[in-house]
């Protein structure tokens, strides 16, 4: 990877459009590395698009960030958050606590938070879903990394206010509208600046990697097929500037989604031809296929991308099937795909 392809992650508060900065915010190292929150000067105060990871150096790094705008963290007075990642949603979160900002999500995230926030829970549905994928192995590998790290509870909180279809997330002199876009989660949301021609686009569309599909405690039916409509839900808007939550900005929201339309029919037909050909799981597929621009076979990859790349083929499986594509049955729990 050359440097150009890290230069977006450089810290500060870079100006992107009047009235709009970015400001990359250091995540643990789970291979995107950063992830972009946009402030967006809201009257005297500021709105924050997405919050990034709750943690000490992230939340410097804001405050380093929002002082060469002559702001401080107490002056951000929402936050609006395109999805429940904890790469987005916690610090917002953290932030709330402190200083008493409003936090607003998408409605569709609420059966995951439900799910995170519960003390019952075990939060791993992933694992879960690991299994019927019949990745045992996988599933092995991912409980040996989590190792005895309790998950957090205090990092779930649900917002203030659910962003629905009619909800008005306009800034003070700024009219901004929030356009569902099921797929990477379910609830996930962009917010469109139709005035000046951006898409703060969180995580839906990324200028250099394929988002993950469906990577949430309680995913929908066909997540893929959800993400695939939401694709060409924005293609069908005017062509906006890609504001992305992970990778620099650049100019063609439609330039982008062609290709990611591109690439997901592409891995349909290697997915179809390799179920095709007898490999009957998500598992058995995902080992077949090559991963990442580096073209890395699933061994290769770390427990955590191993279970996002099994549970996007079950994905692709599953659009398959509802395509009449392939057939599904379910064996011993584990879900099977023929020719159909
Ligand atoms: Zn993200």
């Amino acid at each position: 990877m050359g440097d150009s392809r890290r230069e977006w992650m450089q810290p500060g508060a870079h100006a992107v459009a009047s009235g709009v900065y970015r400001i990359p915010l250091p995540l643990p190292n789970d291979g995107l590395r950063a992830v972009n929150v946009y402030a967006v000067v809201d009257g005297d105060d500021l709105t924050l698009i997405d919050g990034g990871w709750a943690l000490a150096e992230s939340r410097e790094q804001l405050s380093t960030a929002l002082g060469v705008l002559g702001a401080e963290l107490g002056d951000v007075r929402r936050f609006l958050v395109t999805h429940v990642h904890r790469d987005h949603y916690t610090q917002a979160v953290a932030l709330r606590r402190e200083f008493g900002a409003r936090v607003l999500l998408g409605e569709g995230e609420q059966p995951t938070l439900q799910r995170l926030m519960d003390p019952d829970d075990d939060k791993l549905a992933q694992l879960e879903q690991l299994a019927e994928c019949g990745a045992k192995p996988v599933q092995e590998a991912v409980r040996a990394s989590l190792g005895h790290e309790a998950p957090s509870m205090r990092d779930w909180e649900a917002p203030d206010e659910w962003i629905g279809e009619t909800t008005d997330v306009s800034l003070t002199d700024r009219p901004l509208r929030a356009l569902a876009t099921p797929g990477h989660t379910r609830g996930h949301v962009v917010f469109l600046d139709e005035s000046h021609g951006l898409m703060f686009a969180g995580d839906h569309v990324l200028p250099h990697i394929t988002p993950s599909i469906g990577f949430e405690q309680v995913s929908g039916e066909f997540p893929l097929r959800d993400y695939m409509d939401s694709l060409r839900l924005v293609r069908a808007l005017p062509d906006m500037r890609l504001l992305p939550a992970h990778g620099p900005v650049s100019e063609s929201v439609h330039e982008r989604v062609d290709q990611l339309l591109d690439h997901h029919d592409r891995r349909l037909d290697e997915i179809e031809a390799a179920a095709v050909e007898g490999a009957s799981t998500a598992y058995d597929v995902a080992r077949i296929l090559t991963w990442t621009r580096r073209e890395r076979t699933l061994d290769e990859l770390d427990p955590f991308n191993q279970m996002l790349a099994v549970l996007e083929t079950g994905s692709h499986m599953d659009v398959l099937a509802l395509q009449g594509r392939l057939r599904m049955e379910r064996v011993d729990g584990v879900r099977q795909y023929v020719e159909a």
